[in-house]
């Protein structure tokens, strides 16, 4: 007999910004796996009937396979990410494990989306991501720095806003700082910057800058930078980006 097992998305933070479906998925689950902070996000969904399995941060590999595990041994599983799971969250490596089983031990898997920190940060600053947008990691934990650097290139070249996630860590401080000096490379010193930290969280961040005055030490591990593109503006405390193509450099 197999189980299920839900990959869910939390949102950025707090109840108000979850999905019903989210929420529905994480009570109905018998078992719930997730990194500590993120299983602190939602003490009202989860009960002692429950099996809380927290893991740390880091452990996401052994977490995934683990949840699958345990869905496909008969368990009603929710696996929580921040934000969307399958954005640079567990959606991708759940599947992957849960692919791996012959047919007959699979358990059915379900995503349940979630807002994205970008989605989230891009609210607060006003309407940034209005036209195209593209997400990049500064992580260089499992990709190479030469192959970040690749693509901050390629989305600097093309023009597109851009949501950096995972600016900062505490092993990695330089990134930021070297992904400010590359696209500005490719845009001008006044291209508006937004920096939100903990967006839906508390201690909610939001900041305006320029990418010419971007201080790297404004960002944390909770904040997403939004680089305009060249039709985006600053309207007051609103980063705006122009619907048409034709308003843009
Ligand atoms: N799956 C998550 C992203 C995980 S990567 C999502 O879809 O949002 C972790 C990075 O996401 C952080 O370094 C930060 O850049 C961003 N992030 C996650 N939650 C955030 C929040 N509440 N406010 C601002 N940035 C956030």
């Amino acid at each position: 007999m197999t189980g299920s097992l839900s990959i869910v998305g939390l949102g950025p933070g707090g109840p108000a910004h979850r999905t019903r479906a989210a929420e529905d998925a994480i009570r109905d689950a018998e078992v719930v796996f997730g990194y500590r902070g993120y299983l602190a996000t939602c003490p009202d969904l989860t009960g002692a009937h429950q099996n809380l399995v927290s893991s740390e941060i880091g452990a996401e590999q052994q977490r995934a396979e683990d949840a699958v595990r345990a869905a496909a041994e008969g368990a009603r599983v929710a696996l929580v990410s921040s934000g969307d799971a399958g954005i640079y969250g567990m959606a991708s490596l759940a599947l992957t494990a849960a692919a791996a089983l012959p047919p007959a031990r699979r358990p059915a898997v379900r995503v349940v989306p979630g807002v994205t920190a970008a989605i989230a940060a891009g609210a607060l600053l006003g309407a940034p991501l209005a036209r195209d947008f593209a997400c990049l990691t500064l992580s260089d934990l499992l990709a190479p720095w030469e192959a970040v650097e690749t693509r901050l290139r390629a989305v600097a070249a093309a023009d597109l806003v851009l949501a950096l996630y995972n600016p900062r860590s505490r092993g990695r401080a330089w990134q930021l700082g070297q992904a400010r000096d590359i696209l500005a490379e490719y845009r001008s010193g006044d291209t508006p910057v937004g920096l939100v930290t903990d967006a839906g969280r508390a201690g909610e961040q939001v900041e305006i800058t320029t990418l010419a005055a971007l201080d790297p030490d404004r960002a944390g591990m909770h904040t997403v930078v939004i680089v305009g593109a060249g039709g985006t503006r600053r309207l007051g405390d609103w980063l705006v980006t122009a619907r048409s193509l034709s308003e843009s450099r």
